[in-house]
């Protein structure tokens, strides 16, 4: 039996009959690593990949040493010095074998299965460790790792810090994802988060290369996490096996600061595209048919637009072929998702000429590239103004505006500075749009709702959201507090 637990481990008891020998094994925190002093670890599992890994690791070795009993614990969550991380038991007929097995388990443990340790250091540092390579230990330190990379004018010490200051969202590791996050890990970006709610198939295989044939019915988002922090020990990969939805995603985009958008699928690349618009965040798209592709970036400081400038209205799935039903040559995703990780670098670099005006068109079959120029629609349903302004952003000082019936609802996040306006007696929530999931809900659709943030863009797009389903009162203050406050000195 296998177990993760967050609470301290209490030795379970092994009570085979007929055994002649117990043997158990206790690891504790060590107080140093590598000569420096350590003071905490965190250990973070991705649950299900860990316990599916853990029950065959243990099965294998019930039958490998003819055991009567084997069982596992491990603690996940943060530990303290001397706290047990890991407590495995075995039973078997003779002591040989227990003493044997037990020992196996415990390196295959740590060989295969994706716990992941960060060490905190008595002086302040602190660093992820993959399974099976530990940071500083030779041959890779992060110097050699970055060497050629770094050697770069373009990038150097310098770059390399803000590479690793970099927070990116993957979402699909399917064919562009599984181009992409190697390249991703590889460069060093810091913080690496893979959205993926599917399981392998068969029929993903020959374009999905990070997994194997055996990983068939595995969730996807762990196994891809699993290689992306054996490859690159010095990273954080975070694993996100939820489906992405309209409530969850802006939750998800706000611990990131660029995402690529690596599905196939219109309905989720236009989720994407307008929770980035909504919440300011760069956004690498690519898709794909048969023999050619096209990509784009969207990038909310410049003016190319978002992909509702082009399509303002989700076309029908099933217009143009997916995958599945139209086919594609495996290596065609290999080539787009090695160029979103280019553009995302590119654009944490500030390194020559981002896709954020132009749309890229390459086909395999005759390697013609395009570059297509592209500007913002102004009347975008998204990004522009295409529900009239007058509909969604209000002025609410306008003479004769009667607001006692209305609910204004901030939308700013808990860590930004949130001055407010006065607006007579309106009652006025603090309701994060990061958290939307959690109180839309509770709101009557109904209802006037004036929605605020720091400068108009995120409640402008939260409002249109609405408008679009169904919510006939749902208006944004123009400009956001931040010009209210300039153009209008509280005022009661
Ligand atoms: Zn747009």
């Amino acid at each position: 039996m296998f177990s993760l637990t967050r609470d301290p481990i209490v030795p379970p008891v092994l009570a085979a009959a007929g055994a002649g020998g117990f043997v158990a094994f206790d690891g504790k925190v060590r107080h140093d690593h590598a000569g420096r002093t350590v003071v905490a670890l965190d250990y973070e599992a991705f649950d299900e990949l860990v316990l599916a890994e853990g029950r065959a690791l243990l099965a294998e070795a019930t039958a490998q040493f003819g055991l009567l009993e084997a069982r596992c614990v491990h603690r996940v969550g943060r530990l303290a010095v001397g706290d047990t991380a890991v407590w495995i038991g075995v039973a078997a007929p003779h002591r040989r074998e227990a003493f044997e097995a037990c020992e196996w388990i415990l390196d295959q443990l740590k060989r295969r299965v994706p716990i992941w340790k960060k060490e905190h250091f008595a002086d302040g540092d602190s660093g992820w460790i993959g399974s099976d390579v530990t940071p500083g230990e030779a041959p890779v330190t992060e110097e050699n790792f970055y060497s050629r990379q770094i050697r770069l004018n373009e990038v150097g010490a310098a770059g390399q810090a803000k590479l690793e200051a970099a927070r990116v969202l993957v979402v699909g590791a399917g064919g562009l994802g599984c181009a992409a996050i190697p390249y991703l890990a590889a460069a060093g970006v810091g913080t690496l988060g893979l959205c993926d709610f599917d399981r392998v198939e068969a029929t993903n295989l020959h374009r999905q290369v990070l997994f194997a044939a055996r990983d068939v019915g595995k969730p996807k988002a762990a196994l891809a996490a699993r290689f992306a922090q054996r490859l690159n020990p010095f990273i954080a990969v975070r694993a996100h096996g939820a489906r992405l939805t309209a409530e969850s995603a802006p939750g998800l985009f706000q611990h990131y600061d660029l995402v690529l958008d690596c599905t196939d699928n219109f309905a989720t690349k236009f989720l994407l595209n307008d929770t980035a618009v909504a919440m300011n965040k760069p956004l690498v798209q690519a898709s794909l048919y048969q023999f050619e592709g096209q990509l784009h970036l969207y990038d909310p400081a410049k003016a190319g637009g978002c992909l509702r400038c082009v399509w303002p209205e989700i076309p029908p799935e099933g217009c143009v072929g997916s995958c599945a039903e139209a086919g594609v040559l495996g290596v065609v995703p290999g080539v787009f998702g090695a160029l979103q990780a280019g553009e995302a670098i590119k654009f944490l670099l500030g390194l020559g000429e981002p896709l954020s005006d132009a749309v890229l068109l390459f086909d395999l079959r005759t390697l013609a590239t395009t570059r297509i120029k592209r500007a913002a629609n102004p009347h975008c349903p998204v990004c522009g103004d295409g529900a009239p302004p007058t509909e969604i952003d209000l002025d609410p000082f306008a003479p004769g505006r009667d607001f006692s019936r209305w609910t204004v609802v901030d939308l700013r996040e808990d860590h930004e500075p949130r001055p407010l306006v006065e607006l007579g007696s309106t009652p006025w929530r603090h309701q994060p749009l990061s958290r939307a999931a959690e109180w839309l809900a509770a709101l009557d659709r109904e209802q006037p709702h004036l929605f605020v943030c720091g400068r108009g863009l995120r409640s402008g797009n939260f409002a249109r959201r609405l408008r679009r389903e169904g919510w006939p009162h749902a208006y944004s203050l123009a400009g956001g507090v931040d010009l209210a406050l300039k153009a209008r000195p509280r005022s009661a």
